[in-house]
């Protein structure tokens, strides 16, 4: 079986856009089972030579806020549980927001799976919050631009050394 890449991250950071850039139409699999697994989406991904499941966790709009936190955790530890390698996200023009080092703290019980991935850094934009992200305490980050294609062979290079 191919190995499987979970997507990893708080809201709006660019999982799904990233996810699209690399799984395009090659949609394998919708699971709208309800409950914490309600968004998930599944897929065949390419990057270069390297092909692999890749799982998007999302779509927490409409939880409502009591639940969201507890939804978000859950379905990102199953994520990370069933993943070969876990790609976490955050937003360089936004900076480390309090979720983000949530998420961080999850991500380092992991470390060995995971990589750390700055998005939204088209055009050199958001460079400055890639320094924010060294307190994470998980390595350099992979920098990217999911929009624009940005960055991909950089994050080629990560996913190839953990295969
Ligand atoms: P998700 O909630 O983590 O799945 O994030 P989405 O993929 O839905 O993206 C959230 C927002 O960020 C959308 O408005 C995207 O268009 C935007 N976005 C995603 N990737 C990039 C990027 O590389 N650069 C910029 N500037 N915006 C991006
Ligand atoms: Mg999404």
């Amino acid at each position: 079986a191919p190995p499987v890449v979970a997507i990893v991250g708080r809201p709006n950071v660019g999982k799904s856009t990233l996810f699209n850039r690399l799984v395009g139409k090659r949609l394998a699999l919708v699971d709208d089972t309800p409950g914490v697994t309600r968004d998930r989406r599944e897929g065949d991904a390419k990057l270069g030579d390297l092909t692999f499941t890749l799982v998007d966790t999302a779509g927490l709009e409409d939880a409502d806020a009591s639940s969201l936190e507890g939804r978000m955790r859950a379905q990102t530890e199953r994520a990370i549980d069933e993943a070969d390698v876990c790609l976490f996200i955050i937003d360089a023009r936004a900076g480390i927001t309090p979720t983000d080092a949530e998420f961080a703290n999850l991500m380092r019980r992991h470390g060995d799976k995971t990589v750390l991935v700055a998005n939204k850094v088209e055009g050199r934009k958001g460079m400055d919050g890639l320094y924010e992200t060294y307190e994470l305490g998980l390595g350099e980050p992979v920098a990217i631009s999911a929009e624009h294609g940005e960055g991909m062979a950089d994050l080629f290079q990560a996913l190839d050394e953990h295969f």
